[in-house]
Parts: C-alpha cells; structure tokens; sequence
C-alpha cells in the first residue's frame, strides 16, 4: 500500500480536501471537501441509503446537532465521554494517554512510575480526563441554564425521538431508526488526515430487538457490514477484518462491541463499530426525562424497553479507506501515471468527453452533443484542452472509469473510442450501443 503521504498530495492537489479556514493558517482537526470530495460523500451517503433502505423495517430521521445538557446527563457523556490526557510539563504538548500507551507518538520512555514526552523528554503529568463535547451557549446568556452542546455522535437524536417512533409510525420490534448527520469531538490529537478530524459525518442506525434475541444481531450486522463493503463498494477484503473489544476497551455504553478496521498505511485502525448497547440509553432517557419509553410486547403482554445494536460508521473514514485502497501507481509508455481504481459507483466522475483534438469545430460540436445527451444519465465532464494523453491521465487520477473519445472517424460511422481506466484498453462501440455498455458497468 502506498504511504499516506502520497494520498494526501493528490487529494489537496486534485481538490478533493482542503484544510479548513486555510487563509487563515486553518484550524486543526477540521477539513472541508471540495466538488470531487463532496461528490465522493454522497456517493458513499447513497448507496448507504441503499444498502439500509433495503433492510425490513428502518426509517430515517434527522436530528438537532445541538442539544440540551439535560440529554448528555442523561446519556451519561458529560461523565463517562472523555479520553485521558497527558501533558508535557516542558513543552505543553498534550498526548492522548492510551495513544501514548500504544507508541502512537513514538517510543514511550518510563523511569519508576514517571513517563516523558516523545517530544522533548520532558516528565508527563498524571493523566487527567479530558471531556470531548463542544460546549456551546443557547440563547443571549452564557448561562448553566443555557448551556447546550454539540453531539459527539448522532445516536442521542434517535433514542429522545423513541417515543415519536412508536407512537406515529406504530413500529413493530425488530426495527432501525438511522440517521446521516455530522458529529463533534474535540479530539486531543486529531491525526492521519480526515481519519481522526473534530468535524465529521456518522451514519447511524439504532437497531431495536427483543431483549431475548440479542447477540445474534451484532453478528448479523457485522456480516451485513462486510458484505456491503465488498459487494457494493469495492473495498478489497484482504484490507478489512472484525475485531471484537476487549471489556476494559468497551465505552460506558456497551455490552459488546464488534469494531470492523481497515489496514491503512500508518496502521489498521476502525472504520466502524457495531455496539449492543443494551437498554442503557433508554433506561436513562426514561429516568431522567420521566417519559414512559417503553414498548408493549403483545406475544407476552409484557411492557419492556427493547435492547439497541448500533452500527455507526464515519463518512470521511470510509472515504480515506476507499481512496487508500483504489490509489495505485503504474507506468504506460515509458511515462509514470497515477491512478484511482475506484469502483465506478464511488467515482466523481462517471465519463469524461473528450473531443480528440481540441482545434477542430466538427469534433468539438459532435463531442458537446455527446456530452448533452450522456449528462442526462450520469455525471459527465467535457474537456478539450491539452493531449488527449495528459486528459486521461487527469482523469486516471480522479478515478474516472471511462473516457469517451470523439474522433474523425466518429464524425462519419457515429461509433466512439471508449477507454477504460484500469485496463487502458480501448474498444469502438456504435452509438447506438454506448448507453447499454454504461449501464451495465456503472
Ligand atoms: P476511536 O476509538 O477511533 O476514537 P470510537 O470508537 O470512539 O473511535 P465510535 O464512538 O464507535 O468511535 O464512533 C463510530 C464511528 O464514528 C467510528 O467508527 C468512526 O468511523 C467515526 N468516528 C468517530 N470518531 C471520529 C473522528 N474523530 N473522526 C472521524 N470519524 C470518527
């Protein structure tokens, strides 16, 4: 696999990422993505709307960012959602503690029962707790009373909405309320590029049981998970794999959790977590809000308050591993070229249209009425200017599957060049024919 390095130069280079309020130096752990990136998320978005829709039994809902501190009481995240840190008593640079543990920083130096900084060999203060909501003011006062602050994941949404769930839409267990919506952790050390970020995008689902039937359901999404990763985006298997958390690991929340990773190139790390998280949330919800969230079970006549799988994957993890696992290098004709492999429902572009020569009117109208009609059915980009060599290669490395060509022989047979990405291998289809050839390989 190739270093991160490279990844990031041709995501900043090709526009797909850019580093938040650049102009003014930026701000750490906050990226903003460009038409390409922004492309790429929804794509993602998409066929995991797909993917769920086609379960039985999910319903979407979407749900305020900023919430009362009364739900986070209850949650237990002003508490227990903290991480612990470590700061450097020379140089003030702060390391998250387990990180620090596991040499993400680099070697850790110990004497007796005193850790030094990985920096500067300075002594490391005990680990204190380190609370990782954004804390915001709601309304003209910076009261308590006003306090309010952005979720750390968008789970909270759907549990304080249970009751709207039962009542309006009269669900039956099992089922899933999901929700895309962006998410905030202060992170102590944001890292590896948009892996580790303050700002990101989750997609969540709260699977409802029966309390009876509940591990299976952790399996049963972790397989689901897998497959959709594979089958439907293209992630190479060989570079995903299950880990199941240790208890010491589990967060405060959770029974059992089923983290499914991904070999990146500074490390295998998590792209998602599918955590059984009992009935804590709505237990708390239902003591401290005093609304009865409880579900009538009518095979045993029996109130009970359902237990929750939650599948919650990251957006902008997801997007690094894709881009991780399409990014290849190789050579044609004596000339290095780089390329994304990307499956072509990932890809920004679907089809580039490119008029062999950029000076000649007759191609360049015929490739506009060509762009006019396939625009129509995919996302297609025109482009005449440069070699007709340097435009596949731009689009090699934004990982355009195919790319059109317009040449004379076109103006007189009405039949087309088309390139395919990976193989480079051209084949001449008749008009007539092209659409069916897309539709069958995009
Ligand atoms: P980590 O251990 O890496 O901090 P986590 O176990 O706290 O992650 P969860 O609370 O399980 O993460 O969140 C679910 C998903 O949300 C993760 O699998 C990941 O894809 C995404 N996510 C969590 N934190 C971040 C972050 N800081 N930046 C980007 N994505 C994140």
């Amino acid at each position: 696999m190739f270093n991160l390095e490279k990844i990031v130069n041709l995501m900043i280079r090709r526009g797909f990422v850019f580093q938040s309020a650049e102009i003014y130096g930026g701000l750490s752990g906050f990226y903003d993505f460009g038409h390409l990136g922004v492309l790429i998320k929804n794509n993602i978005k998409k066929l995991w709307l797909d993917f769920i829709l086609k379960e039985e039994n999910i319903f979407l809902v979407e749900t305020s960012i900023v919430n009362p501190s009364s739900v986070f009481y209850a949650s237990g995240h002003l508490e227990n959602f903290y991480d612990l840190l470590v700061e450097c008593k020379n140089c003030h640079t702060r390391f998250r503690y387990d990180h620090y543990l596991k040499g993400e920083y680099g070697k850790v130096k110990k004497d007796n029962d005193k850790y030094f900084c990985p920096l500067c060999d300075g002594i490391l203060t005990e680990p204190k707790k380190f609370n990782l909501m954004f804390k915001t003011y709601v309304g003209s006062t910076e009261e308590t009373s006003n306090e309010a602050f952005l979720r750390p994941e968008t789970a909270q949404g759907i549990f304080i909405n249970f009751e709207n769930y039962l009542k309006k839409y009269r669900l039956k267990l099992p089922f899933g309320i999901a929700q895309i919506g962006k998410a905030f952790r202060n992170e102590i050390t944001p890292k590896n590029f948009i892996f580790r970020i303050r700002e990101f995008e989750q997609m969540e689902i709260e699977f409802f049981i029966h309390p009876n039937d509940h591990f299976e359901w952790v399996e049963y999404w972790t397989k689901r998970s897998l497959e959709w990763y594979i089958n439907d985006l293209g992630l190479k298997k060989e570079n995903l794999f299950v880990y199941s958390q240790s208890k010491e690991e589990l967060a405060h929340y959770s029974i059992k959790t089923n983290d499914i990773y991904y070999k990146f190139p500074f490390g295998e790390d998590e792209i998602q977590g599918i955590a059984h998280r009992g009935n804590y949330d709505l237990s708390a919800h239902i003591k401290f809000s005093g609304k009865d969230l409880s579900y009538y079970d009518e095979s045993s006549k029996e109130k009970i308050i359902p237990y929750v799988i939650e599948p919650s994957w990251g957006v902008e993890r997801l997007f690094l591993a894709l881009i991780c696992d399409a990014y290849d290098e190789d050579e044609i004709n004596n000339e290095k070229r780089i390329v994304l492999r990307l499956s072509p429902k990932i890809s920004p572009i679907k089809i580039a249209i490119l008029p062999l020569l950029s000076n000649k009117e007759k191609l360049i109208k015929k490739a506009k009425e060509i762009y006019n009609y396939f625009k129509n059915y995919y996302l297609v980009y025109y482009d005449d200017s440069g070699s007709i060599g340097r435009r596949y290669r731009r689009q090699d490395e934004i990982g355009t599957p195919f790319c059109l060509t317009i040449d004379f022989q076109s103006l007189e047979d009405d039949t087309f060049t088309i390139r395919d990405r990976d193989s480079t291998q051209q084949i001449r289809i008749h008009f007539n024919d092209l659409l069916d050839y897309f539709k069958e390989k995009i």
